[in-house]
């Protein structure tokens, strides 16, 4: 068995309480009989579980993240806010950001890059999302809009190591749609350009593609050449749902 798909990560959104610790432990003692010392399973919840889940799972193989924060990097006047200093400190190592609900919360290409940067100063890994809507693909925009997303985003970032691209077409996210082959091969392949344009040189920057993974299409999608692995949202609020994707990248 090979065991190309490093990255399983789920991403909680606003769902969990401290209950919902047993779905992870599900999930752990499924990956606990994979022998496999490549694979990161990592789930991403919210804020108000990241401390106390990071103790629990102290002695797991599973990995803690946060699904956002602050731009800034210092404590200040932020009613309700949590930066990366502050998410690092409760146990997450990594965390999600370019989300495509958060840029429609109001996240723009500069706010995230100031929290890229944050986020990487407090040596949390960052899950940086980027992804077109339905409109700019039908119009033929979707490498522009990936590659201004890029640009943007990583502007004078310099550890590449801390960062794995997610490429999630918002029109996939929680619609059960998911990009044809050819697309999407397509379009991973132009984000690995991009990227080695970019930075002037091969380098091993993970991508990732997140938008309705299931177990079942999930089959389809280990197809696709250069993704390192799934960013799962609703499949991963159900500890069987998300072990079956798992499964089902290796049968
Ligand atoms: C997401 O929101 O990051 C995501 C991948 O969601 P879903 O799997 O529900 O489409």
């Amino acid at each position: 068995m090979t065991y190309k798909y490093e990255y399983f990560i789920a991403n909680w959104k606003m769902f969990g309480d401290f209950s919902s610790l047993k779905i992870i432990n599900s999930v752990n003692n499924y990956i606990n009989k994979i022998k496999s010392r490549k694979n990161k399973v990592i789930f991403c919840v919210p804020s108000t579980l990241v401390g106390h889940f990071s103790n629990r799972l102290k002695k797991s193989k599973i990995i803690i993240g946060a699904q956002n924060c602050h731009y800034l990097n210092e404590y200040g006047p932020h009613t309700g806010s949590i930066n990366s200093k502050m998410i690092k400190s409760a146990g997450a190592k990594y965390v999600i950001l370019g989300h495509s609900e958060n840029r429609a919360d109001g996240d723009t290409d500069n706010i995230i890059n100031n929290k890229i940067k944050s986020a990487i100063k407090n040596n949390l890994v960052v899950i940086f999302c980027i992804g077109e809507t339905l409109k700019q693909r039908k119009q033929k925009l979707t490498n522009k809009i990936l590659s201004l997303q890029i640009d943007k985003g990583l502007k004078l970032v310099k550890n590449l190591k801390k960062i794995i691209i997610s490429y999630e077409p918002i029109w996939s996210i929680g619609t059960g749609i998911i990009p044809a082959h050819k697309e999407l091969t397509e379009t991973i392949s132009f984000i690995r350009n991009k990227l080695n344009k970019k930075f002037k040189k091969k380098h091993s920057v993970k991508i990732i593609y997140g938008g309705s993974v299931n177990a079942k299409n999930v089959r389809k999608l280990i197809a696709i050449q250069d993704i390192s692995g799934f960013l799962i949202g609703g499949a991963s609020q159900s500890g069987k749902k998300f072990i079956d994707i798992i499964k089902n990248c290796y049968m």
